[in-house]
């Protein structure tokens, strides 16, 4: 279920149940991206029609800013819960660690989505990291290539917002996994 906020179209589920509906779209392969909706992102929307039309058309906008919820409150919406990017991030590497589902990480500097990948696999024994790749490589064509070829389910990509949104929905169509989510500075956070 959807509720429109300030414009944009925001997602009304538990974590619980977009777990199980993000994987559900992995089971039927439909591509699907999740962005995180916050106060900052509505705003920079209201004066960028491209990333507007791009957050509404996105397949999951998670209520990730505690505005969101309050401005969700004071129109009676059915926000109930506050769903972060960096918390749903880790709900789907735990899903995707049961599921044998092979998750890539892109973005951050050098070696941060590496040390990242390694604290995934602290937290979530037997996940599957099928590759990482910083944020800084200026040819396009060899970061497709790279996730491509490492064959995974679920790609997080972390450049800050909206330069992750924007690389995602031009590239996705030619993209092998079927889940994307643009989790801002969350390998940075999970590197420590
Ligand atoms: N970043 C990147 N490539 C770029 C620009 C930024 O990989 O060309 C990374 C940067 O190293 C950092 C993240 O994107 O890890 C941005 O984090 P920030 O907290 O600014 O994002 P936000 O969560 O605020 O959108």
């Amino acid at each position: 279920m959807k509720e429109t906020v300030l414009g944009i179209q925001v997602n009304t589920e538990t974590y619980d149940e977009l777990i199980q509906q993000i994987f559900d779209r992995i089971e039927k392969k439909e591509k699907s991206l999740i962005v995180a909706i916050n106060p900052e992102k509505i705003m920079k929307a209201k004066d960028d029609p491209a990333l507007k039309k791009l957050l509404n058309e996105a397949e999951f906008q998670i209520p990730d800013g505690i505005g969101v919820i309050l401005a969700s409150k004071l129109q009676k919406g059915n926000i109930i819960e506050r769903v972060t990017g960096i918390d749903l991030m880790m709900r789907i590497c735990e899903e995707a660690a049961k599921r044998q589902k092979r998750v890539f990480l892109y973005g951050a500097k050098p070696g941060v989505a590496a040390t990242a990948a390694e604290k995934l696999k602290e937290l979530y024994p037997g996940i599957q990291i099928a590759g990482v790749q910083h944020g800084y490589e200026k040819d396009n064509e060899k970061v497709v290539a790279a996730i491509n070829e490492a064959k995974p389910d679920i790609l997080f990509v972390a450049m800050g917002s909206p330069k992750q949104e924007n690389w995602i929905n031009a590239n996705r169509d030619r993209l092998y996994p079927i889940i994307y989510q643009g989790v801002g500075g969350s390998f940075d956070v999970l590197a420590g």
